[in-house]
Formats: structure tokens, C-alpha cells, sequence
């Protein structure tokens, strides 16, 4: 259960940031067949989050029907049904294409930085993928605020 990865639909992607955000390997794409997401979630054992009940229904024990509408309520109740708050390690995860972050020197992206930064931070991630750069910044607060709030059923 540690372990445990999402494949979210087309219609979740909001869903899969938070995922991320959480620090759960989720995979996310715009634009897939069904029968692509079905194949990826048994090579890969991961569970299907989609609110689309003829897939979930193909998928059996491997997919979790959404009810709620909106995202905010979506992921809460994922975070729920799956008791996330035990596993969640955020900000370990790039929001945007789903790879570990990892530890990086400062030294060594120091002219990527904007001055501020610069000057105020000194704890360093980075995503090997797409080379985005994260630190603990003012957001860190409020984001760590909103993860209580999302982990808090
Ligand atoms: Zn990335």
C-alpha cells in the first residue's frame, strides 16, 4: 500500500497535480484510449482514478470510481478512500511530469535563480526531467496548509 501508484484520466488532471503535490506517482495524459489506460494500469499495477464507469467496470479491482465534481472534492475524497495521509510525502515529486525530485547544491544553480531567491533560500530540489528548479519559498507555507486541509477527513 506504500506503494501505491494512480493512472489519472483525462478528466482528473487537476487531480494528479495534487497526487504529485502529495508526493503519489501518478501518471496523467491528455489524450488516451481506454484500452491504453487499462493495458498501463496492469503492466504497472496502478489503480485508475476516472469517473467514467464503463472503464471502471473493465478494470475491476483496479480502478476507483470518482463521485464528486469538483477537483478540490475529488482529491479529498481519494485522500479518503485510499487513507493517503499515512503514505503523502509531499514535495518529493514534480507537479508537472510526475519524476522524484532531488537534492541539488546551490552553487550549482545559482545564476538560474532569481535574486531574491537567491539571497533568502538555501534548500535546493530539482526535477532530472524537466529541470524545474523547487525551494521552500513564501508559497511553502500556504501549500503546506493546503495539504493539511486536503489530508484532513
Ligand atoms: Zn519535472
Amino acid at each position: 500500500m506504500a506503494d501505491i501508484k494512480f493512472l489519472a484520466d483525462v478528466h482528473l488532471g487537476r487531480v494528479a497535480k495534487y497526487l504529485r503535490l502529495l508526493g503519489f506517482d501518478t501518471l496523467y495524459f491528455t489524450n488516451i484510449e481506454d484500452n491504453k489506460i487499462i493495458e498501463i494500469a496492469k503492466n504497472e499495477n496502478r489503480i485508475v482514478l476516472t469517473k467514467d464507469k464503463i472503464l471502471c467496470e473493465r478494470l475491476k479491482k483496479s480502478c476507483y470510481l470518482v463521485k464528486s465534481k469538483k477537483p478540490i472534492e475529488q482529491i479529498k475524497e481519494i485522500a479518503k478512500h485510499f487513507d493517503l495521509k499515512k503514505y503523502a510525502k509531499p514535495f518529493t515529486r514534480c507537479i508537472k511530469d510526475n519524476a522524484l525530485l532531488e537534492d541539488i547544491e546551490k552553487s550549482k544553480i545559482e545564476d538560474k535563480l532569481p535574486p531574491k531567491v537567491k539571497k533568502f533560500y538555501n534548500s535546493f530540489k530539482i526535477c532530472p526531467k524537466c529541470h524545474q528548479i523547487y525551494w521552500l519559498g513564501s508559497h511553502y507555507e500556504k501549500m503546506e496548509k493546503f495539504i493539511k486541509e486536503l489530508l484532513d477527513y
